[in-house]
């Protein structure tokens, strides 16, 4: 029996990686263009990706291992009548410059009006995350639907939790971002961030 090592099918999954982040590194420096994930983030991380948008691809197994689950799970879901991969998008007039914000749900059940979105984690601790409350939060508040429900899938645990629909200040987290007035929004966030090397801002996680 001969064993060598390969790398065909990596290579496959890299240029699928490269093909969507080169997709989207020219909007990436646009000002006006606000994804929603930003708007339940650190808003400096929206200035550091308008200058430096290149250091945001990554190649790694645990972010492939991520949209392999989410690819997998979305088949079933479409499979099931849910549309997948939605783009949602609302424009806001901030002080007279228009701002569009950006984002795609996972999964959408039109008839039922309910959006799901998949995390995949290391850990099911601390489940469901205030963070990805609020990206639910808001993607019901641009679509105008009242239930969510956020699906999580780690080595050791699967949940889901439905959220019921909160007002959202939308154009509130909008000034706070692009006014980078919430650096970081999370205790936790500048570990784990990838601009953490150069940014200013970066605080030492206290727990
Ligand atoms: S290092 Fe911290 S403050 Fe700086 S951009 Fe990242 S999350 Fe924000």
């Amino acid at each position: 029996m001969s064993i060598k090592s390969s790398q065909k099918i990596i290579e496959i999954l890299y240029s699928i990686q490269k093909k969507e982040f080169e997709e989207h590194v020219e909007e990436m420096s646009k000002p006006n263009i606000v994804y929603v994930t930003e708007l339940t983030a650190c808003s400096h991380k929206y200035v550091l990706r308008q200058k430096f948008s290149e250091l945001i691809f990554s190649f790694e197994p645990n972010i492939i291992l991520g949209s392999l689950i989410h690819r997998g799970l979305e088949d079933i879901l479409e499979a099931e009548g849910y549309k997948r991969e939605v783009p949602v998008q609302k424009e806001i007039n901030i002080d007279g410059s228009k701002y569009t914000i950006k984002g795609r749900v996972d999964a959408l059940n039109e008839e039922e009006q309910i959006v799901v979105e998949i995390k995949s984690a290391r850990s099911s601790q601390g489940t469901p995350h205030p963070h990805h409350i609020l990206q639910l939060q808001i993607y019901l508040e641009m679509l105008g639907y009242k239930k969510g429900i956020l699906v999580y899938i780690t080595p050791d645990r699967m949940l889901e939790y439905t959220i019921e629909y909160t007002p959202i200040d939308l154009k509130n987290y909008l000034i706070e971002t692009i006014n980078d007035l919430k650096h970081p929004r999370w205790h936790w966030e500048c570990k784990y961030c990838i601009f953490n090397r150069i940014c200013p801002y970066r605080v030492e996680q206290t727990q």
